[in-house]
């Protein structure tokens, strides 16, 4: 895999949902592995590769994994700190293949997928610190997803969370003002019929009965 796919791919697996895929297009859920596959480079004699094939049979493996991923880009995120534990395994230096275009010099021969993935994550955000440190969550409460930011400032993941928190702000600030006018509304109503000695008891505000969604 080209180094400048590499993060925006682990911040793409951290969104997935691999139930979803699974029960989604036919070619979905093996793309997925494939590209698992291609980022992990690892080699054809390797006992992890069992292990990757296998994913398509366990979504809720694949899941595991993701969740894992998510915890570690979330960390960079909210600039927390990550802690993995792994047991066994060992790195090897193909010194070969140092500085080629998206073949991997170490090889980590970990005793599980899960340890080689999040090695693997951590070793990539490592040596591209200018793009990790791009790895935002978005602001939209209902979304909270982890992006890469494509420019400084920029809090939400898509248009779409964009748009729905300004509708949202737009929908709270609207009915508070529509609320207001309606109760003058009506004070000027009551003036009208009884004189000015009578107080308006407020009315219940309108998002307050659930207009506020
Ligand atoms: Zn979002």
């Amino acid at each position: 895999m080209k180094k400048e796919r590499v993060l925006p791919w682990l911040v793409e697996l951290s969104r997935v949902d691999a139930a979803a895929l699974a029960k989604g297009r036919p070619g979905d859920l093996p793309n997925l592995i494939y590209e698992l596959r291609q980022w992990l480079d690892l080699e054809p004699d390797e006992p992890l590769n069992a292990e990757v094939t296998d994913l398509e049979k366990n979504p809720a493996r694949l899941q595991a994994i993701i969740d894992r991923v998510e915890e570690l880009l979330g960390a960079v995120a909210d600039r927390k700190s990550f802690r993995a534990d792994y047991s066994g395994g060992s790195v090897i230096l193909d010194a070969g293949k140092l500085g080629s275009e998206g073949g991997r010099a170490l090889s980590y021969r970990d005793a599980n997928l899960e340890d080689a993935v999040l090695r693997v994550a951590l070793d990539d955000l490592y040596e591209d610190v200018e793009a990790a440190l791009r790895i935002q969550r978005c602001q939209e409460p209902e979304c909270l997803g982890i992006f890469l930011a494509e420019r400084k400032n920029q809090k939400y993941c898509t248009h779409r969370c964009a748009n729905k928190t300004a509708s949202r702000v737009y929908r709270r600030t609207h009915g508070e003002k529509r609320a207001e006018r309606e109760r003058e509304r009506y004070r000027r109503k009551i003036l009208e019929r009884t004189g000015p000695n009578v107080r308006v008891a407020r009315r219940r505000r309108r998002e307050q009965r659930g207009d506020d969604r």
